[in-house]
């Protein structure tokens, strides 16, 4: 079946179809005594998720554990519904994050505003997880999969501040959400992503230091799929972030508006995208996960906050 990609150490990497495109999210299920899929990403492509889990093997019972690295709607969205394909499922969420997913309206009511029309025919409704079925976790927690195989929780802000990873020390895994980038088929290079209201670059260069203090042995993006060498693509994230900050801090300065800020950094980082005419979903993949627009928005936010004296520098 699509969407369906064998990876080692017994993960698999389960399409989730965001947007009706492949590579766009990348969910991930690990076969352990207590099977665990990471990310789920929206609701209206949860269908697609459910069918992949159910070819693979996964009966209704046999999900025990859905992490969700952070709570946008394109790793979290479908989360309930998952929930409720699969009745022994926990959903696992950052502890800052947790009561978004109990309780929705806001989490909704934001993403609405956030994402526009794109809301209605991408993303989809959140719907609210029984208290008791979501585990809000704190750095260092330890996910037991059963059988001696675990994951490690690290809290990981920077994307967003209630941004979790997962360490699966066997395997040497390491599944970082959004807070390494985003480097989907057709792109050259990781694009940081740096959207409102969370964005904070001491944060996230902080984060991405302790993924390579544990020189995993490889790094799933969600946004899409394995980035290798591991260790160079955790260096490459740090400069690539450093010289978009810079990028945008310098148009800032010249005018803090958000059309030339967009500009700016659309016109020093156009060549990203390879131009393959083979490949015209790269850059509506791009253009919807991690846009100029977006970027810069979360990154005029986190200026003027730090102009403020509000964030650390
Ligand atoms: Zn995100």
């Amino acid at each position: 079946m699509d969407g369906i990609e064998p990876l080692p150490d017994r993960i698999t990497a389960i399409d989730t179809h965001t947007a009706g495109m492949a590579k766009v999210t990348a969910g991930y299920l690990i076969d352990a005594p207590r099977p665990t899929l990471i990310e789920c990403g929206p609701a209206l492509s949860i269908a697609a998720v459910i069918r992949r889990l159910k070819a693979v093997g996964m009966d209704p019972g046999d999900l025990a554990f859905l992490v969700v690295s952070h709570i946008h709607l394109d790793h979290a969205g479908g989360a309930g519904n998952v929930l409720a394909a699969f009745p022994s499922a926990t959903v696992v969420v950052s502890e800052v994050g947790a009561r978004h997913l109990v309780d929705p309206e806001r989490l909704n009511a934001s993403s609405r505003r956030v994402y526009g029309e794109l809301y209605d025919t991408v993303y989809g409704d959140c719907t609210p997880i029984r208290a008791d079925r979501v585990r809000g976790v704190a750095d260092g927690e330890l996910l037991d999969l059963g059988g001696g195989r675990r994951l490690e929780l690290m809290y990981t802000p920077g994307h967003a501040k209630h941004h979790i990873a997962a360490f699966d020390p066997d395997a040497g895994a390491l599944f970082v959400g959004d807070s390494v980038g985003v480097k989907m088929p057709g792109m050259r290079i990781i694009r940081p992503a740096t959207p409102p209201p969370d964005f904070d670059l001491v944060l996230s260069q902080r984060t991405l230091d302790r993924y390579k203090a544990l020189e995993p042995a490889v790094v799933y993006l969600a946004h899409y799929g394995a980035v290798d060498p591991p260790m160079d693509a955790l260096h490459e994230a740090s400069d690539q972030l450093a010289d978009w900050f810079t990028t945008a801090e310098a148009a800032y300065a010249q005018h803090s508006e958000l059309d030339h800020v967009t500009e700016t950094l659309a016109q020093r980082f156009a060549d990203e995208v390879v131009d393959d005419p083979g490949d015209p979903e790269a850059a509506r993949r791009l253009a919807l996960l991690s846009g100029y627009e977006s970027n810069a928005l979360g990154l005029i936010r986190y200026l003027d906050l730090r102009d403020e004296g509000r964030v650390a520098r």
